[in-house]
């Protein structure tokens, strides 16, 4: 019997996830379009992960050369995609070594099991890592134990136990929980999911100065703000100080899943059998990974992505003042509007019907993180679509 061609339905997928009834079938650049062949801006990008915006030629070319070469000698064997990504990465660091993953939550997991074996090995088996409130690093148990989002403490507990939480931005909450059994600090340096609420620089300097008193390990998860994000290519160096331990994961693969664990020498001390993974340091993924990576080192283009960012502040601030809205923060391409009540999801379903991808983190707020190369123009396109939205979410 001949069957009708249907089109494909979400009934057979996991409802982990509430999501607009919006299916995309291509992307290009700043853009999405979806099945009905309808156009929009994406100040979404993927959560921060396509730093080149959708299907750049760059990846598109690494991912076909790399396939039709080698795709998978397997993790017990050296490939050099993953050698010369680790080299780059090192050598644009202030770190030595890398471990690869696929996720950021992995990457995290690496980290956290990096500082309890270094415990294990100079600091009297001390496990503790301390993490802060509204926190967010993942969604494996650990990750999920070190985060401090409402509610994840008890929605599989028992928890991982060992993650003991302070308040950001304020070193005193965290001096008060240094104790013998202490190993790490962990943070994001701009906190995402929490509304993008950035570190202040006294406070990660503090934070630094206090690792260095105790003997604990800084350990920064850079997984959205990495990788040009924050106009820098790590967000470590607007601070002026060196974190012990770094997790890279989102933009590092411009939107095929890759991540990385960077790690001082003094502080990689994993021994052959500690870490691994099946698809971990693929020679497929690691050749997008350097092709993104050298984009972003490329002449210019940082400078470029700052200004950019620059218009979208500017742009966020005159909407913000003519519209009586609240603070406009962040770094680069990662920044937040207070909206001054909870409309966030309104804003977002409204936007979304004027043809604007956006999201928001807290209900009270916006989150941009569009492509890091956007034009102007793409700039001032969501500038205006985003003006007549609020303005209707207003009325
Ligand atoms: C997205 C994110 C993660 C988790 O990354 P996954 O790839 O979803 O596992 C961890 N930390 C931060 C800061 C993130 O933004």
């Amino acid at each position: 019997m001949l069957m009708a061609p249907t089109v494909p339905t979400a009934h057979s997928l996991m409802p982990v996830n509430q999501r607009p009834d919006l299916v995309f079938v291509r992307g290009a650049g700043a853009h999405l379009f979806d099945r009905e062949g309808r156009r929009y801006l994406d100040w979404v990008q993927g959560w921060a992960v396509n730093c080149l915006g959708h299907s750049p030629a760059v990846v598109a070319q690494a991912l076909s050369a790399q396939a039709a070469t080698l795709i998978n000698p397997g993790p017990a064997f050296y490939n050099e995609p993953a050698m010369e990504l680790a080299a780059l990465l090192t050598q644009h660091s202030c770190f030595d070594h890398v471990f690869f993953g696929n996720s950021g939550a992995e990457a995290n997991e690496g980290a956290i099991k990096l500082a309890r074996k270094w415990g294990q090995l100079h600091k009297d088996c001390a496990f503790e890592i301390i993490t802060f409130g509204n926190s967010f690093h993942g969604r494996t148990l650990a990750t999920m134990s070190a985060s401090g989002k409402a509610g994840w403490d008890t929605i599989f507990a028992p928890q991982v136990p060992g993650f003991p939480k302070a308040v950001f931005n304020d070193l005193d909450s965290v001096r008060a929980l240094v104790g013998p059994d202490t190993v790490a600090i962990m943070l994001e340096l701009t906190q995402g999911e929490a509304g993008v609420i950035p570190a202040d620089t006294a406070f990660l300097r503090g934070l630094r100065a206090l690792c260095d008193t105790h003997g604990l390990l800084l350990i920064v998860d850079e997984v959205q703000t990495g990788c040009g994000r924050t106009g820098a290519l790590f967000a470590y160096e607007h601070y002026g100080i060196e974190p012990d331990i770094m997790t890279l994961g989102k933009g590092l693969g411009g939107g095929v899943p890759l991540s990385a664990l960077l790690a001082k020498k003094a502080c990689s001390c994993f021994e052959a059998g500690d870490q691994g993974g099946t698809f971990c340091g693929n020679p497929l993924t690691c050749a997008v990974g350097l092709a993104v990576v050298r984009s972003l080192l490329a002449d210019g283009f940082l400078e470029s992505s700052r200004s950019i960012s620059a218009q979208l502040k500017q742009g966020l601030v005159e909407i913000s003042q003519e519209l009586h809205l609240g603070e406009v923060r962040g770094r680069g391409a990662l920044l937040a509007l207070e909206l001054g009540c909870d409309i966030g999801a309104k804003v977002v379903t409204l936007a979304s019907e004027r043809g604007l991808l956006l999201n928001a983190p807290r209900a009270h707020c916006l989150r941009f993180m569009p492509a890091l190369n956007s034009s102007a123009d793409e700039v001032s396109e969501g500038l205006g679509l985003l003006r007549e939205t609020l303005a209707a979410a207003l009325a």
